[in-house]
């Protein structure tokens, strides 16, 4: 049975936009991951009638609520006594969570005041999910066919208490497991996939496929449901082989994490060294690479190059080109890998050369357009990327990764761009 949930986040300084809802986004994430479908969000401030109200009205198309906020000791800490009113529940002392919050408060040496036992009542029947992160102990219960559960609002607390206490609730309720994998792709919209896999998505359901935009490259998540782990991965495997044989070199792995990680695990595997030349990126190939622990074995530096004078004197790109082409031109863009190759001393090189904006280059050449230089023991390779006249941010973010996206490509024998 697929369950829905609907999460209430209360709190005042929500609604006027003192802080953000992050705990709705970390929860919805969780609970996606978990195959549980999440139709509303609400939030509602620290007023006993309207959280009633909007609990009435989340009863109604969930079967599955998840409040966060107002537990805490004060008296605009109103959940509970809410949700105890909606579900007509009595509020009873709690008392090992009483010898917690006593514990908690002894360790940290400062005095302990009444109202703080208010953290300690709990709706009858419920279960006490204890707080580790925090005082507030957290409530789970089920009444009239409805699965309750109250976590604290502060972000860290509320992501520990989803986690290690309400995740493995929530598990319980599921007959079987849910397992997805994730296909993880480069240079490809989320429109475009959706528009090669739209039949065979509106065919499945169980596993099922959907894709994510990420700033990093379009995800497609199956997602199975089974009595097993194995069952699912059996009901996940054909499905993933079909997402893969469509799209092709576009994937760059499954459960893999990065572009940057699975180039890093790829020149490990194959024992080359990598360096970089980078203009209109200004190092941030080199960042990506090196944000990664143990890229000490495959780097072995990179080149900012900003200006004619350090492409030549740094890298030995002829005047003659820069002239002839422009800094930024093919021409210049394999002059620049082919030297860092030299310079550095690595198996391969990737170069940058590009124009950023929001201006044009004295050339005329059009923002967002960048050339990506690859060279490598066997030759050289460019490949011209054209991201169009969008922020300068992110022309440089969008070519640092298909530079990335090219050493890929020649590492695992894929057709380069
Ligand atoms: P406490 O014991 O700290 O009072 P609580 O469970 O009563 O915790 P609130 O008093 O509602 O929670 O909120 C505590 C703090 O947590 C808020 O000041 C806010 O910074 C943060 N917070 C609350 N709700 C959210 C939310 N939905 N998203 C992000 N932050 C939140
Ligand atoms: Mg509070």
């Amino acid at each position: 049975m697929s369950h829905t949930a609907e999460l209430i986040a209360v709190g005042t300084e929500l609604l006027l936009g003192n802080i953000a809802n992050t705990d709705a986004q970390m929860i919805s994430e969780g609970l996606s991951q978990l195959g549980i479908n999440v139709y509303y969000h609400t939030v509602v401030g620290d007023n006993p009638q309207r959280v009633r109200q909007a609990v009435e009205i989340a009863r109604q198309r969930a079967d599955i609520l998840i409040t966060t906020g107002g537990l805490g000791p004060t008296c605009d800490d109103l959940t509970k006594v809410a949700i105890a009113q909606a579900f007509g529940k009595e509020l009873v002392f709690h008392q090992e969570s009483a010898q917690r919050i006593r514990d908690r408060f002894a360790a940290m040496g400062r005095p302990i005041t009444e109202n703080n036992y208010q953290q300690a009542m709990i709706p009858q029947g419920a279960v006490v999910l204890p707080n580790d992160w925090g005082t507030a102990p957290g409530v789970a219960f089920q009444a009239e066919g409805t699965h309750v559960i109250l976590l604290p609002g502060p972000p860290r607390e509320c992501e520990m208490m989803f986690r290690y206490r309400a995740v493995p609730y929530l598990k319980q309720l599921s007959d079987g497991v849910i397992v997805s994998r994730t296909v993880k792709t480069f240079g490809i919209g989320e429109s475009a996939v959706e528009a090669q896999l739209r039949e065979l998505m509106n065919a499945l359901h169980n596993p099922t496929l959907a894709p994510y935009a990420k700033p990093t490259g379009t995800e497609l998540r199956i997602t199975a449901h089974a009595g097993t782990e194995e069952e699912a991965l059996a009901l996940i495997a054909p499905v993933e082989q079909q997402v893969k044989d469509r799209l092709g070199d576009k994937v760059i792995g499954v459960d893999v994490g990065s572009l940057e990680e699975v180039c890093l695990a790829l020149l490990k595997e194959k024992r080359l060294t990598v360096g970089t030349a980078e203009s209109c990126t200004g190092g941030l190939v080199a960042k990506l690479l090196t944000d990664l622990p143990g890229s000490s074995a495959v780097f072995q530096g990179g080149i900012v190059s900003y200006s004619n004078s350090v492409k030549a004197g740094a890298l030995g790109v002829p005047y003659d080109l820069l002239d002839r082409y422009g800094a930024v031109s093919p021409q210049v863009a394999e002059a620049m890998a082919l030297g860092a190759r030299e310079a550095l001393g690595c198996d391969i090189a990737l170069s940058t050369t590009g124009v950023a904006g929001p201006d044009l280059d004295d050339r005329g050449n059009p923002v967002g357009l960048v050339y990506l230089g690859l060279a490598w023991a066997g030759g050289c390779h460019v490949a011209t990327y054209q991201g169009g006249r969008v922020e300068r941010e992110r022309i440089r973010r969008q070519s640092a990764q298909t530079a990335l996206d090219l050493l890929r490509r020649h590492l695992t024998g894929a057709p380069l761009l």
